[in-house]
């Protein structure tokens, strides 16, 4: 079998294992063992993804051009990790508090939540990132050339273009498994971390190992090697002071900056204390990653014919001396490199894209779409994946556009400026609480366009996109404004110039607009929470409640989040305010907290765009703005405080008018059922005196009408018992008078059997059935929970007044309990029912012809209790709907 066979089945395998590892690493998560996933040593490999396959291959070949200038790209993120890290912890406790997806998201949610720096954010990091995916793709290429070299059988296999298709199209396929397998709230992808990190093993152990084959395979051992050094030009290499200090700045913003770094760095961080392992385990993951470039690149230039890349050294260095299986490692490495940056920047940017541009888009055709129509996580979840499709797409594109040649070679560096520019906002973001929307839209769009002409546009060379003569002679002759000589400052490199002018004129910019503008008061209060996220991580204001509907916010939120984790996240509300059931009073803490649960998967505009569409407004109140007035934040503090207090008493006299209304509710309603009591009882027990009376006195009945008035008097006796019975029963409930029947049972066998003794089925009322397996078994008193479907399913059969009635019956295993839902398609029970109908003789409305005395709810209700679980009305659901969850095995202890 030839090299290249060889390689492509061990780069299938590869790929392959990564898959399995990213799989089941999501599914430990599915099942909560995430001790392993969550380890510091798992955090500070995923930041590896820095290391790309421009500094696996490239380092070298750096260091063979221009010496020990590539060690910049290390310096950088080495200062920030190690001096500046609690900087780090500054951002990334911003990241969890605000919830933030990305570091367009962070920038808008800073400047007011404002769509358009979100938009722009987006662009720019795309526009930066589209040449770094193509750099990726074509390092593949080349080195998977590299081998076909010397496998003469296969040339015809070694199309590049093709095989760059191939790996877009593979890594395509990989980020959108297993980066949009669900809409993590917050945003957090265990399998793709787990997969980087063992990347990250990968990249680290082959370059060692090219490395060590070098110095004592090739190179006689580490004196010699250094000797060699010495000889070498490497060791009389000038530092360029200049250039040295804007390389090791870029590099230190662009470690902030990259999307793909800000993902890992702060969006999939999972505790703030893996910060303090990274600081200093990830600066000597960068050390050992650069400790053999230079040798590598000296004792390359010396075996290695005249005129070969050293680009790709690492991997023909060994090539050339046969060493095939070191050189497949090698390979390896490289792809490690590649793969995993292209995965978490297609995740990144497509997050980016999907939050900030199609999703508002959408958001405005389907007008009120969050409350009205569909499922808004499967359009978010198709959005994310075209995203990512396209942001691949684009990075192929690229490449086949740029002919993947030589105009690559600096894209690394060109990119890192690029997103340098977000800078100057994400600083000022956290540290400045004066910096505002017009200061960093400013900035960014003053620094984006000095980048893009000075350096990005020019990099395609002349006649490409600007023509020769403008950058000989600047537009129309004007001199200083020269691309690559910006206000007449000749000669200096082109790196350093951009970084020169678009860094200081984008800090100017940004500084100067914000002092000369005034903040909205939305940026005012997000500007206290982030840069005093130390002092109040808890409640920033926003919202008042008080209008906001929380059925319809429920009815979104589950939309968004999915259904059980809405419901939890209501429920655990309700249970926080001293409420019962599933909706909280929408006060500004809850509206707060699930706005920002909201943002986790739409992003922080988009998410208070759909709250405000239900709040029914877009702007903050007239206490918003008093806060605002507040400049201190102690000040700021002490009101919240107040104003939460105050919400808190007016909550309580709220809640104790209800109770107090309820009392007097359940007062009337027993007057009335004690007169409806008689009633009832006196009406059966009249006709039967009534008939029994003619069936003594008549002799001369016929067989006919003897039969009629007998059955009628029974009748109205079994109307009677049951009443009685329904009376009797609840007292022994509620006096905890039963004793309980434990027995296992199927709970599939349970709904069968309540479903045939109400006859539901052949009464015109349709059964949808989800998630019932006849694997499901339980311990309870199987007849008691009869009991409670049977008045479940007759209800919806009594009740349900849709034309085309149905119910559907939806049970769900969480934790060892059981959830069993009843869910109709009727007008439902109004809000302000929902809690009474659970009360003794409570009626929603006079259903006369139903005839009943509204005990059986009630029943219900105390049946649930002595079985350990309980029942709820399930709100937002559509019609009505009843919750019953109960422990899968009942605690007879408990008895
Ligand atoms: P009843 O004996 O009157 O059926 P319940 O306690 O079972 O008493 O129910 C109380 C009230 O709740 C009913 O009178 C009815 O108004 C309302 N209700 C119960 N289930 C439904 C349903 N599926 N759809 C609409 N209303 C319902």
């Amino acid at each position: 079998m030839g090299a290249l066979n060889v390689l492509i089945a061990v780069c299938l395998t590869y790929v392959a294992m990564l898959f399995v590892v990213a799989f089941m690493a999501e599914r430990a998560a599915l099942r909560g063992r995430t001790t392993w996933l969550r380890s510091p040593l798992v955090y500070t490999l995923s930041l590896s993804i820095y290391c790309t396959a421009w500094t696996f291959y490239g380092a070298v070949g750096n260091a063979a051009r221009s010496g020990m200038e590539f060690v910049t790209i290390y310096i950088g993120p080495t200062l920030v990790m190690l001096g500046w890290w609690w900087g780090l912890r500054k951002l990334v406790r911003v990241g969890r508090t605000q919830r933030i997806t990305s570091i367009a998201d962070l920038i808008s949610s800073r400047y007011g939540k404002s769509p358009l720096l979100a938009v722009f954010v987006t662009m720019i990091a795309v526009i930066g990132t589209t040449p770094y995916i193509a750099l990726q793709l074509q390092s593949v290429t080349l080195s998977f050339a590299s081998f076909a070299r010397i496998d003469p059988q296969a040339v015809q296999l070694a199309d590049s273009d093709a095989t760059a298709l191939w790996v877009a199209a593979g890594l395509a396929l990989f980020t959108v498994l297993f980066g949009t397998r669900n809409l993590d709230a917050n945003e957090r992808h265990h399998g793709v971390v787990m997969a980087i990190a063992l990347e990250a093993v990968v990249k680290l152990f082959a370059l060692v190992a090219v490395g060590v084959f070098v110095v004592w395979g090739l190179g006689g051992g580490v004196s010699e090697t250094l000797a060699r050094i010495d000889a070498s030009d490497i060791g009389t290499w000038q530092v360029d002071n200049g250039r040295w200090t804007a390389l090791i700045l870029l590099s230190a913003a662009a470690f902030l900056t990259l999307p793909r770094m800000f993902q890992v760095l702060v969006v999939e961080n999972e505790d703030e204390n893996h910060l303090r392992t990274a600081s200093w385990a990830f600066p000597t993951y960068l050390m050992i990653m650069s400790l053999f470039v230079v040798p590598i690149a000296v004792v390359g230039l010396d075996v290695m014919p005249e005129g070969a890349n050293p680009d790709q050294f690492v991997l023909t260095v060994p090539l050339s001396q046969g060493q095939q299986s070191l050189a497949m490692l090698s390979f390896l490495g490289g792809f490690s490199s590649a793969t995993s940056m292209v995965i978490v920047a297609a995740i990144a940017l497509s997050t980016m894209v999907s939050n900030h541009i199609v999703m508002p888009i959408w958001l405005k055709i389907a007008k009120g779409g969050a409350v009205i129509s569909g499922d808004v996580r499967s359009v978010v979840l198709v959005s994310r994946r075209f995203s990512i499709a396209g942001v691949l797409a684009l990075g192929y594109a690229y490449y086949r556009f740029s002919g993947g040649g030589a105009a690559l070679t600096s894209i690394g560096l060109i990119s890192f400026a690029g997103v340098a520019q977000f800078l100057p906002a994400l600083m000022g973001g956290i540290f400045w609480r004066g910096s505002n929307h017009t200061g960093a839209l400013a900035g960014m769009l003053v620094g984006f366009l000095i980048w893009a002409y000075s350096l990005l546009l020019p990099s395609f060379g002349p006649g490409v996109f600007l023509p020769a003569g403008l950058l000989e002679h600047g537009p129309f002759g004007i001199g200083w404004l020269k691309p690559q000589a910006l206000f007449g400052i000749e000669g200096i490199d082109p790196v350093v110039h951009t970084v020169l002018w678009s860094m200081s004129l984008n800090t100017g910019a940004f500084v100067l607009f914000s002092i000369l503008s005034f903040p909205q008061p939305m940026e005012r209060l997000q500007g206290a929470q982030f840069v005093n996220v130390f002092q109040h991580s808890g409640n920033p204001q926003g919202w008042s409640g008080g209008l906001a509907q929380a059925e319809d916010l429920m009815v979104m939120a589950q939309r968004i989040l999915g259904p059980d984790e809405a419901q939890a996240l209501f429920q655990r509300a309700a249970v926080e305010q001293g409420l019962g059931g599933y909706l909280p009073d929408p006060t500004p803490d809850f509206l707060q907290k699930l706005e920002r649960e909201l943002s986790g998967s739409v992003g922080a505009a988009t998410a208070h765009a759909m709250v405000s569409q239900i709040m029914g407004r877009a702007t903050v109140s007239v206490e918003d703005l008093l806060a605002v007035a507040d400049e201190t934040a102690q000040m700021m503090e002490y009101s919240s405080q107040l104003e939460a207090k105050s919400a808190e008493l007016t909550r309580t006299a709220r809640q104790l008018r209800a109770a107090n209304e309820k009392l007097t509710q359940i007062s009337l309603q027993k007057d009335a059922f004690l007169s409806q009591i008689s009633h009832e009882l006196r009406t059966p027990m009249t006709s039967i005196r009534a008939f029994s009376e003619i069936l003594r006195d008549g002799d001369d009945l016929d067989q006919g009408l003897l039969a009629k008035y007998s059955d009628i008097i029974h009748q109205e006796a079994i109307r009677l018992t049951r009443l009685l019975d329904d009376l009797l029963d609840l007292s022994v409930l509620e006096n905890g008078q039963v004793s309980l029947n434990i027995r296992e049972g199927s709970l599939q066998d349970l709904i069968n059997q309540a479903l045939a003794s109400t006859g539901a089925e052949n009464s015109g009322l349709r059964i949808r059935r989800i998630g019932i397996s006849d694997d499901i078994v339980m311990e309870t008193d199987l007849d008691r929970l009869a009991q409670v479907f049977i008045n479940l399913i007759a209800n919806a059969q009594k009740y349900c007044d849709a034309q085309d009635p149905e119910l559907t019956i939806r049970v769900i295993e969480r934790d060892n309990y059981l959830i069993v839902d009843f869910v109709d398609n009727g007008s439902g029970i109004p809000a302000q029912a929902q809690d009474m109908v659970f009360e003794k003789f409570s009626r929603v409305s006079d259903h006369k012809a139903a005839g009943g005395a509204g005990l059986g709810l009630a029943i219900c209700r105390e049946i649930m209790l002595r079985l350990g679980g309980a029942i709820a009305y399930l709100p937002g659901q559509g019609g009505a709907a009843f919750r019953v969850s109960l422990p899968a095995k009942l605690k007879l202890a408990a008895q």
